[in-house]
């Protein structure tokens, strides 16, 4: 059955630093969370203090209804995949798999045929009982994670702790075990937190994400609702690549400079206004008052840097809509500008920009304009 973790008033200092300050979380039975935050944020530390592998100052932690127990991890029975293997190296595949099964307490130990019949089934379950007969030095970093897993799935946990499970990875691998991950969570069903820094790992793979921040919580959301309605501008600019623009807002319009680049609900004077490179169309237009300053293809997309009122705006545009026409660098655009969030100055709440309603075809490069 999927327990609920409840993290109510958790604070942590080390010396002077505060790593966790009055941290109020609830986890759902059998969701997967992520922890998500630049380094140093106080994600590790949530997780360790959730596992029992370290003591809060301050705070309470339940499982369901009752009070974590505050002994080890055993006795809260969690599961821990840690970022860097935690393997034994003298244990074969199936030995670490069963070392959780063997150190049991004699009452509660399973008889030898049990433990076999056991770690072949959890094996099966991530695929590689062919590996069974092996060290880790002779596996690859991508199966001795799943293998990590696997071991901390063994003593069948009230709940999955992962920290940084995929950071040793490379790209490719990552993003194959995240939806492996995704997959077996989904089989599994158990109440999983996992730590991550890469928002896209995070929004690809959570059915909830918490934002954290200098040991708080910035936000707490679904994918979509942290993604397209950030709660403050570090989530904004943490959820992935977007432009910062220094504006302010006069009569409904908000002005780059002197330029119009959207409109405002509410709100008179400066504002930063944050707008993600996919949310801006550019067209040809020779007296526009944009300046394309350089323009390269990355893969699928096409990244273009328009000098604008004086800031350097970052845009993308789908590959497959750059027609061969052509913006070069040096050529003037219009620019639009379809979505964006504004951070008034006052009042302090955060509100959509609204698209100035421009007639704008799309910019089109000429293939050697973008590095083709
Ligand atoms: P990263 O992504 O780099 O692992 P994190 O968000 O997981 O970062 P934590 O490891 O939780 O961050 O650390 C939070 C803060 O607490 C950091 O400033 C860190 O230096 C400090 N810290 C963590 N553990 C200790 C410790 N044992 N002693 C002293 N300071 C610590």
């Amino acid at each position: 059955m999927s327990t609920a973790i409840s993290i109510k008033g958790i604070s942590k200092r080390f010396g002077a630093h505060v790593a966790l300050d009055s941290i109020d979380l609830q986890v759902r039975p059998g969701e997967l969370l992520a922890l998500l935050g630049p380094s140093g944020s106080g994600k590790t530390t949530l997780l360790r203090i959730i596992a029992g592998l370290d003591t809060p100052d301050a705070g309470q932690i339940l499982f369901g209804d009752e009070d974590a127990p505050i002994h080890t991890m055993r006795e809260r029975r969690v599961g821990f995949v840690f970022q860097h293997y935690a393997l034994f190296r003298h244990m074969t595949v199936f030995e670490n798999v069963a070392f959780g099964l063997r150190v049991r307490k004699r009452a509660q130990r399973l008889s030898q045929a049990e433990i076999a019949q056991r770690v072949q089934r959890l094996l099966e379950l991530v695929q590689l009982e062919w590996l069974a007969d092996r060290y880790p030095a002779q596996l690859s970093g991508g199966q001795r994670q799943r293998i990590a897993l696997c071991r901390a799935l063994a003593i069948d946990p009230r709940m999955l702790l992962l920290d940084e499970p995929f950071g040793v990875l490379d790209a490719k691998v990552r993003k194959e075990l995240r939806r492996w991950l995704r997959q077996l969570h989904r089989n599994l069903n158990v109440t999983s937190v996992f730590v991550t820094h890469d928002q896209e790992e995070a929004l690809e793979l959570a059915d909830r994400v918490v934002v954290l921040s200098s040991g708080r919580i910035e936000q707490i959301g679904t994918p979509a609702e942290v993604y397209a309605q950030p709660a403050s501008a570090f989530v904004h600019e943490f959820l992935g690549e977007t432009n910062r623009l220094e504006c302010h807002i006069e009569h409904g319009f908000v002005l780059l400079g002197a330029l119009p680049i959207g409109r405002a609900e509410r709100g008179i004077g400066s504002a930063v206004v944050y707008v993600r490179p996919q949310d801006i169309v550019l067209s040809r237009d020779a007296s526009g008052p944009g300046l394309v300053r350089h323009a390269r293809r990355t893969g699928p997309l096409a990244r273009v840097v328009v000098e604008l009122a004086g800031s350097n705006v970052d845009v993308t545009i789908p590959i497959d809509s750059v027609a061969p026409l052509g913006a070069r660098e040096g050529d003037r655009v219009s620019v639009q500008v379809r979505a964006g969030v504004i951070f008034p100055a006052s009042p302090v709440e955060s509100m959509k920009l609204l698209p100035l309603d421009l007639q704008g075809r799309m910019l089109s490069l000429v293939p050697s304009a973008i590095g083709a």
